[in-house]
């Protein structure tokens, strides 16, 4: 199976999409990580972040490892260097470019090839897998994203600055949201859940549920 989970930052795409797929002993491919390993490249080589055709032509070329929680992306670790505030921006830039996400996308496809796999992005149900064989998107509270991004760990932990995480987020969401090529949105067949009240555990088992419905059934 093809099991999308897309959403805004901060609505535990990350933390359930990695339980969903040791659950079912798929691989888990982050999407988002692709686009910050990009512009994290273009930042260290110099490259403009507007310059389309030079940041696309990273994104073609690039080799990217994205086993387990690594992030490599020509053979560089750079798994905690792309969890930063100026990354988190980076990518969003490099994100509302048309070649970059035809270059990416397209990576993400070959990726993707064979199943077995939770993807989770902005775009994955939308664009990406539009046929996959469950599209989940999580969404929850400004309020509660921005506080779940400022406590947690891999984002560096700002704990203690929520106000100051809620407006970078904010700033990013709009510019996801309003972006003319693959805005974040929910695709039409996609099962929304709100997970502001909810555990992760609560979201985990709500999706697995989801999953069970969706397969088909062994033959016996
Ligand atoms: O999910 P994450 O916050 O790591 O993604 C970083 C950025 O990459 C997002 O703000 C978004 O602009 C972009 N992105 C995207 N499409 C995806 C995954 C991420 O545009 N499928």
């Amino acid at each position: 199976m093809i099991i999308a989970i897309d959403g805004p930052s901060g609505a535990g795409k990350g933390t359930v999409a990695r339980a969903v797929a040791r659950a079912l002993g798929y691989r888990h491919v982050d999407t988002g990580a692709m686009y910050r390993a990009v512009a994290w490249q273009a930042l260290a080589n110099g490259v403009d972040l507007s310059n389309e055709e030079a940041v696309a032509a990273l994104a073609r070329q690039a080799a990217f490892d994205l086993s387990g929680d690594r992030v490599a992306i020509d053979g560089e670790d750079v798994s905690r260097a792309i969890r930063t505030p100026e990354i988190d921006v980076a990518a969003a830039a490099v994100a509302r470019l048309p070649a970059v996400r035809r270059a990416l996308v397209e990576r993400q496809r070959q990726l993707a090839s064979g199943g077995g796999v939770v993807v989770e992005g902005r775009d994955i149900g939308s664009v990406v897998f539009p046929a996959a064989d469950l599209k989940i998107y999580l969404d929850a509270s400004p309020d509660e994203r921005a506080r779940r991004r400022a406590h947690d760990p891999a984002h560096g932990s700002r704990g203690g600055a929520v106000a100051e995480v809620a407006n970078a987020l904010a700033a990013r969401d709009h510019q996801d949201r309003t972006r003319e090529t693959s805005p974040l949105v929910a695709a039409a067949d996609a099962i929304v859940v709100d997970t502001t009240d909810l555990t992760i555990e609560d979201v985990v088992e709500h999706v697995m549920k989801a999953i069970a419905q969706a397969r088909p059934p062994r033959p016996d």
